[in-house]
């Protein structure tokens, strides 16, 4: 974790010779390691509705590896192993749509857009409100093994470069 004001700065990813090509703003390839993190909260609390969360995960494949690899994510689901007479927990990812898939069959997180939300979100805001810290230790895994080449520290800058839209407008 790293303290609330400061800027992030992450290993420098694999070079990819396929997502690098076409890459937009924020695939891997592009120049700079390091994001500012002084605001970026209040520029991803401001812009939750905002067109940027549909654009920026237009290529995710909702794999999940950015999250099975990632030393800060823990979501998990429970099972009941019936056969075994045991209860077990298994890891989960909120990248998954079946994640946030509710009984009822509403879901909150229906598309990538509002995953990709969630785990930017998570890790840059609502973990500050929650202890008081980021949620990424700027280890590079999430950047270097993303089949697509997506990058957090671009789409993280690109969040950086956003307007303060009000929040619930
Ligand atoms: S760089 Fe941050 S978000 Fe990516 S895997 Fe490492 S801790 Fe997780
Ligand atoms: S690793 Fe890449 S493609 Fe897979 S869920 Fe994460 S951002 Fe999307």
């Amino acid at each position: 974790m790293r303290p609330k004001s400061s800027s992030l700065t992450c290993q420098k990813p694999r070079k990819n010779s396929k997502t690098d090509q076409s890459s937009p703003g924020w695939r891997s390839g592009q120049d700079g390691t390091s994001v500012e993190t002084d605001g970026l909260k209040e520029k991803l609390d401001a812009n939750f509705d905002s067109d940027f969360w549909a654009e920026i995960s237009e290529s995710c494949l909702g794999c999940g590896v950015c999250t099975f690899l990632c030393p800060t994510c823990f979501c998990f689901d429970i099972v009941d192993e019936v056969q075994r007479s045991e209860r077990v927990r298994n890891w989960d990812t909120c990248m998954f749509r079946i994640y946030s898939l509710e009984a009822s069959g509403h879901n909150p997180r229906p598309s990538r857009k509002e995953r990709t939300r969630q785990r930017l979100s998570h890790k840059y805001s609502y973990w500050l409100d929650h202890v008081g810290e980021i949620g990424c230790t700027g280890c590079g895994r999430c950047v270097r093994y993303c089949p697509v080449g997506l990058d957090i520290r671009a789409m993280l800058r690109a969040a950086n470069a956003l307007e303060m839209e009000p929040a619930n407008a």
